[in-house]
């Protein structure tokens, strides 16, 4: 559609919540699908988890694969993942399959059998950093950033979880690795955002969207890649990703 006339027949909470600047802004946006859209919002996103291959457990065998992360399933319905021994023992971790697409992304666009040198720059809690962990090979490294010391602890813990000897987990401002020019094969940046990615997921969210926030972390977003840029070797790979639908 070319414009958004203002009027949204939606019976559900979350879609009659959703940022009516937002909405207009997304509908002047080159392929914006408003059908798919508000379908999306009007139900949460199926729990997805993917498997730890280096401790191969059978308790997901039946569900259905994710089609683009080798070891990914949706789950039917969610078990309480807090009393499962394996959830904390790092058999497998707890992501929305559409982050899971970095797997994809990876595999398309590097050969992940060389050895690499890779930094995910924004990586707590984990998510993506376990799941390029596992993608490469045992003589690649893999340097997992987070610039919230808090956070940072969380990271470590996912990572020490999980199990791989080659993550080296971090908690340094991205301005920080302005030393190691060309140096990383792959930069992983997965950008903190203004979260209109989420607002089914985290109604909270919604309170917090503003036109300053977007600014903001529009601002926040161009400054980390000013200051990462000259860590990637040329003909590096840098993948860029974000759970916001701004176009700032
Ligand atoms: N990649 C993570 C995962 O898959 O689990 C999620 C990352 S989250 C979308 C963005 C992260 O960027 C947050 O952990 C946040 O603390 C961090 N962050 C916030 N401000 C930052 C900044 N100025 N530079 C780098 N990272 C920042």
């Amino acid at each position: 559609m070319d414009s958004f006339d203002g009027n949204f027949n939606c019976e559900f909470e979350t879609m009659n919540q959703l940022p009516e600047k937002l909405l207009s802004e997304l509908c002047l946006q080159k392929g914006f699908d408003e059908a798919a859209f508000f379908q999306a919002h009007q139900h949460l996103p199926n729990t997805s988890i993917r498997l730890n291959p280096k401790k191969k457990i059978f308790s997901f065998e039946s569900e259905e694969k994710i089609s683009w992360c080798e070891n990914g399933f949706y789950l039917k319905e969610r078990p309480s993942f807090t009393y499962d021994p394996l959830f904390h023992a790092g058999c497998y971790y707890v992501q929305e399959a559409s982050s899971m697409f970095l797997e994809f992304a990876l595999r398309q666009s590097i050969d992940l059998s060389q050895s690499l040198k890779v930094l995910d720059l924004c990586a707590a809690p984990g998510g993506k950093s376990t799941l390029v962990a596992s993608l490469l090979n045992e003589n690649s490294m893999l340097v997992s950033n987070e610039v919230i010391k808090n956070r940072a602890t969380i990271l470590k813990e996912n990572i020490s979880k999980w199990g791989s000897e080659n993550v080296l987990v971090t908690n340094n401002d991205p301005k920080h690795f302005e030393r190691l020019e060309n140096y990383f094969d792959v930069l992983v940046i997965d950008a903190p955002c203004s979260g209109s990615g989420l607002f089914r997921k985290e109604p909270a969210y919604l309170n917090e969207w503003n036109d300053n926030l977007v600014n903001l972390c529009s601002q926040r977003q161009q400054r980390i890649l000013a200051d990462i840029w000259k860590c990637l070797k040329p003909n590096g790979v840098l993948i860029y990703s974000t759970c916001s639908f701004s176009e700032s």
